[in-house]
């Protein structure tokens, strides 16, 4: 089976195996690391490593903490507001899909949100302004924006350049594709299932001088203060995930880092936007420019068709390509994990399908 679920999604046959080989015995405890205490000594340095191969892959600051926090990224839509408004009564809201959208809805209920539309139609294409066309609010307290729309396969590329600006952003499908630079940026945000590793666990890495912002009636869970202060286990945190998001940050580093990553990525996904392109069956539309490489949505020349693609794939092992609910059609999501020729047999089938369809 090749699975192209947009998450939670498929994770590193390496780390699968690697996960099994030692679920009954883990680093020879006689328990399986789901049974240990997260305050004991082997848990601990577990979660350790794993933040600090974190750190290295994307390159993190140490005036940034990274938290392994639960409740998914939908938690910080409400979490980062409550952390960081402090004094101030707006934010700025960046809408490029339905995740910013989201985000601002929920924002929506802890301030003012400016909603800054950045989408712009070309030719039936859909793309993202420049940042010198984002018409910012100056008083606002940061700027939220999402740099990869998962549902729609839209993605911002470049590192926000606002020297003055707090900068947020949900990077939950796009984390770990490729370097970034943490500096741009204030807040970082990530649910795990996609590109980490099993859902449960969502990753914050927020700057230093955010912290002690937070409003009173801030859930403790969620105020980066308190969780930094204990290392993100001021309640429980979610071990098993943890632990397997440190495998899959080891597996990164083997490959070669966030680079390397990059290169593989953006293979994957020219040869996908290629075969699209010159097919007269398939299409999607999306500008060139802000195509994302995590998710790839397209249609078929014919609506009924498109379920018809799903019901197929699935017979020869392809799963997971409907769209979203909202936008319908079909989507490939090609996260880290999925290789080349996940991609090639992904085609392949595509290709048959036109043949007979067509
Ligand atoms: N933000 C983005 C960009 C997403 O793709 C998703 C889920 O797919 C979410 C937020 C919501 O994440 P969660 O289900 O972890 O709350």
């Amino acid at each position: 089976t090749i699975n192209f679920s947009a998450g939670p999604a498929i994770l590193p046959h390496d780390v699968l195996k690697q996960a099994q080989s030692e679920l009954l015995n883990w680093h020879q405890t006689g328990c399986s690391v789901m049974e240990l205490s997260h305050r004991g000594k082997d848990f601990e340095q577990c979660a350790l490593e794993a933040t600090q191969d974190l750190r290295e892959l994307l390159n993190i600051p140490e005036n940034y903490h990274i938290l392994f926090l639960q409740g998914g990224a939908r938690s910080q839509f409400a979490g980062v507001p409550l952390n960081i408004l402090s004094n101030h009564t707006s934010a700025d809201y960046i809408i490029s899909g339905y995740w910013s959208k989201c985000a601002a809805d929920e924002a929506e209920k802890y301030c003012q949100v400016n909603r800054i539309n950045v989408k712009t139609v070309h030719e039936e294409k859909i793309g993202i302004k420049s940042f010198n066309q984002w018409q910012l609010t100056s008083d606002s307290a940061y700027v939220h924006y999402c740099p990869n729309e998962t549902i729609e396969g839209l993605a911002i590329f470049d590192d926000p350049q606002f020297n003055d600006r707090i900068i947020v952003a949900d990077f939950s499908s796009c984390i770990l594709s490729k370097p970034i630079d943490v500096t741009r940026y204030g807040i970082i945000y990530a649910g795990a299932q996609k590109n980490i590793g099993p859902s449960g666990v969502t990753i914050v890495i927020v700057r230093e001088d955010l912290l002690g912002k937070a409003k009173r009636e801030l859930p403790s869970v969620l105020d980066y203060t308190i969780q930094t202060k204990h290392d993100s286990m001021f309640n429980t945190p979610p071990t098993f995930a943890w632990y397997m998001s440190g495998l899959v940050f080891k597996w990164l580093k083997q490959l070669g880092g966030l680079t390397i990553m990059e290169q593989r990525n953006r293979s994957k996904a020219q040869m996908l936007y290629q075969y699209i392109d010159q097919s007269d069956f398939y299409s999607n539309n999306i500008a060139t420019e802000n195509r994302s490489i995590m998710n790839v949505p397209f249609v078929c020349a014919h609506e009924e068709f498109d379920t018809m693609f799903v019901a197929e794939a699935a017979q020869h092992g392809i799963i997971g390509v409907k769209g979203h609910r909202i936008v319908g059609g079909i989507r490939a999501s090609i996260y880290n994990a999925m290789d080349l020729d996940g991609v090639q047999c992904l085609i392949e089938f595509m290709k048959e399908f036109e043949r007979v369809k067509g």
